[in-house]
């Protein structure tokens, strides 16, 4: 997979404000402001950044935490981590595997069959419900 890689004044031009922030400057969006914590449609969640597959609604669960919550990403390409130290808590970050936007974090309480729960900011993904057969 070809890594996608653009400056910082690319990335302002492409995404709006709010995307910007949270995928370029690690801001995390509100709890339960969201477009997709409470999101049931069948289909797969894209990069809102470069449009790589992520998740898929297969693996999309109520965590409760007013973010979209995931026990597994789409694929092996879908994402990478990276350890997090910001705001004095230790994290594991999410990014997206093709253009490093930052997606959100990936903690140890998810449910079965993982037990990974990847909460991820609704303002970094985008949904597409055709995507639904293959992105399970
Ligand atoms: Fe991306």
């Amino acid at each position: 997979m070809a890594k996608v890689s653009k400056s910082d004044a690319e990335w302002r031009k492409l995404l709006t404000p709010e995307q910007y922030e949270v995928t370029r400057q690690k801001d995390t969006e509100r709890p339960f402001s969201g477009k997709y914590y409470n999101w049931k449609e069948k289909g797969g969640y894209r990069c809102a950044a470069c449009g790589n597959k992520l998740f898929s609604s297969e693996a999309k669960y109520d965590s409760g935490s007013g973010w979209p919550s995931f026990y597994a990403p789409h694929s092996g390409e879908s994402v990478n981590t990276a350890p997090d130290t910001s705001h004095n808590m230790v994290r594991t970050e999410v990014r997206c595997r093709r253009c490093d936007a930052h997606l959100g974090h990936v903690f140890e309480d998810g449910p079965p069959p993982t037990g990974q729960r990847y909460c991820i900011n609704s303002i970094a993904l985008q949904f597409a419900s055709e995507d639904g057969e293959e992105a399970g």
